[in-house]
């Protein structure tokens, strides 16, 4: 612990953003840095608590964030960057777009603003690529082992680059024309520039990881051949099935997957022309998006950007109350009220709407009364009155079909967002080529290490095929948190069996 009175000498800083007026005109990012020595009084208020909750319960890659907090404060960056390596093979990712269920367990939140750990982990990241201390590591020995990897997301790069730092071949084979998975098509460019990711794999090239881009695996290339050709199979394949809006009218113009939209404009900002009979732009409409989420709010930040004029986002449940209500407590997630950049820079928020129906250009929306238990679960009830929104709706709801291992609902896509198998044979070739794995059995022990890695199930026929054990291996198989860095684990696993 640097400072032993750091915590009640400092208050919290935020990094700075840049102007509303200003970014809503362009996509580069929006958070600027704090200032070196500001950030070294920032890691002064960590109290290197005797249990750290920020790392062993509210990070999901357990991140040693007191020990780097530690090295930032005593001014030894070089440290804190080996430290942050450990854990985490993207945490420039991390560090600009995570969550950070870390701080809201820290203990520091109980009773005042929380250590700002995720400002902490990127300045040291990104210091570290200033410096030059973030090298190539080529593996000294090779095993003359072959890994293929499906899907080029942060859960298949943080796993080829494990992997290959541990003297494998690694071939990660990607069905789009670029790397990244939903960091390259999907989060806005203004959340992050995706330079950050091409810096890293130019890294992972040196270590010796092949790449192949536009090359689906299941089609392009066969399961047979992969089985052949490699020692292990891991597939990353991300989930993109998105949750549809069956209400009537669903099929007119002008109702849009997210993810359609985000990825559009993504290739537009890469340079790509989107062909005119396909583009889909927000400029000068009235804009929906419907969900009240993160992914929603990228929508809006984005809509604002094409030019929309008026933006209203509407939301099934109430509104979240701005403190944590008693059955809430610290250092659980915070069921509170949280706005982003995008909302920030305009946006009209409607709660306990759910969604009626689509008539021309009108959405019919219905005020919703939903009786919450503790859990904020609970029933529909009352429709009253319709409220026209016209030109455009955006409509964004994804899951994957994963399922809640209590309820047997389908989980939804921000708490599900992919499953990543660790394999040691080829998986079923539909099921790769869907991304989905229907027929849902119940697996025991997947991994739960925080609330945000939710046991799930899956195919029981899939996983057969993949050669898995039920009982012995399900712990290998784990869904995606965040960025799937947590597949760190997975890259044990096959490095361990190889
Ligand atoms: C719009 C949006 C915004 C988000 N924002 C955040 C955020 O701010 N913070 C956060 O923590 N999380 C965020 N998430 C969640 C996060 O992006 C995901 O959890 C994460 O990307 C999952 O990583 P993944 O590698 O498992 O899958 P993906 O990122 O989906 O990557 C899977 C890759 O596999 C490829 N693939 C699929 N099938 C095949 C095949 N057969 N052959 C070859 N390649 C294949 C796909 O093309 C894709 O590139 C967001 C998600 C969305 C949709
Ligand atoms: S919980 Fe907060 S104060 Fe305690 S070690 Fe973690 S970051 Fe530091």
């Amino acid at each position: 612990m640097g400072k032993p009175t750091g915590f009640l000498l400092y208050e919290r800083q935020e990094p700075p953003k840049r102007p509303v007026a200003d970014r809503v005109h362009d996509y580069q990012e929006i958070e600027l840095r704090l200032p070196v020595p500001q950030l070294e009084v920032q890691a002064a208020r960590c109290m290197d608590c005797g249990v750290p909750f920020c790392h062993s319960f509210g990070c999901p890659v357990q991140n040693l964030i007191p020990d780097w907090n530690d090295m930032v404060y005593r001014k030894q960056w070089r440290k804190a960057l080996d430290l942050l390596h450990l854990t985490n093979n993207l945490p420039e990712v991390t560090g600009r777009v995570c969550p950070a269920p870390c701080e809201a367990a820290c203990t520091l939140a109980i009773n005042q603003k929380p250590v700002a750990i995720r400002p902490i982990a990127l300045q040291i990241i990104e210091r570290g690529w200033e410096r030059g201390w973030v090298q190539p590591e080529p593996a000294p020995v090779k095993t003359g082992k072959k890994v293929a990897i499906i899907g080029s997301g942060p859960t298949g790069l943080a796993a080829a680059q494990q992997l290959a730092r541990r003297g494998h071949e690694v071939v990660v084979f990607e069905k789009a024309d670029r790397l990244g998975g939903i960091l390259r098509y999907g989060i806005p460019d203004f959340k992050l520039e995706k330079w950050v990711i091409d810096r890293r794999i130019e890294q992972m090239r040196s270590e010796g990881v092949v790449f192949e881009t536009r090359v689906e695996a299941g089609s392009d290339v066969s399961v047979r051949y992969l089985r052949r050709t490699f020692d292990a199979i891991l597939l990353a394949a991300g989930a993109r099935t998105p949750r549809d809006l069956k209400v009537p009218g669903r099929e007119l113009d002008g109702i849009h997957f997210a993810m359609r939209f985000l990825t559009q404009q993504n290739r537009r900002n890469a340079g790509d022309t989107v062909p005119a009979e396909e583009a889909i732009s927000a400029a000068g409409k009235n804009v929906v998006v419907i969900g009240g989420g993160d992914t929603g709010a990228d929508c809006i930040g984005t809509a604002r950007r094409q030019g929309a004029r008026d933006i209203v986002q509407i939301e099934l449940l109430p509104e979240p109350p701005a403190e944590r209500p008693a059955d809430n407590p610290w250092p659980t997630w915070p069921r509170t009220l949280r706005s982003s950049s995008s909302h920030e820079e305009g946006c009209k928020r409607l709660w306990s709407i759910g969604t009626r129906e689509f008539v021309g250009d009108v959405l019919l929306v219905q005020h919703v009364l939903r009786h919450l238990d503790a859990r904020r679960r609970g029933k529909v009830g009352i429709a009253d009155g319709d409220a026209p929104l016209d030109d455009l709706a955006l409509q964004f709801i994804g899951r994957a079909r994963v399922m809640s291992k209590s309820t047997h609902d389908p989980l939804p896509c921000r708490r599900a967002a992919h499953i990543a198998c660790a394999a040691r044979a080829a998986p079923h070739e539909s099921s790769m080529r869907q991304g989905t794995h229907p027929n849902p059995v119940r697996l025991g022990a997947a991994r739960n290490s925080s609330r945000f890695v939710t046991p799930i199930m899956l195919s029981g026929p899939f996983l057969a095929r993949l050669g898995l054990n039920l009982t012995d291996d399900a712990r290998h198989i784990a869904t995606g948190f965040l960025f799937g860095l947590g597949q760190q684990e997975e890259a044990r696993f096959i490095h361990a069996h190889l």
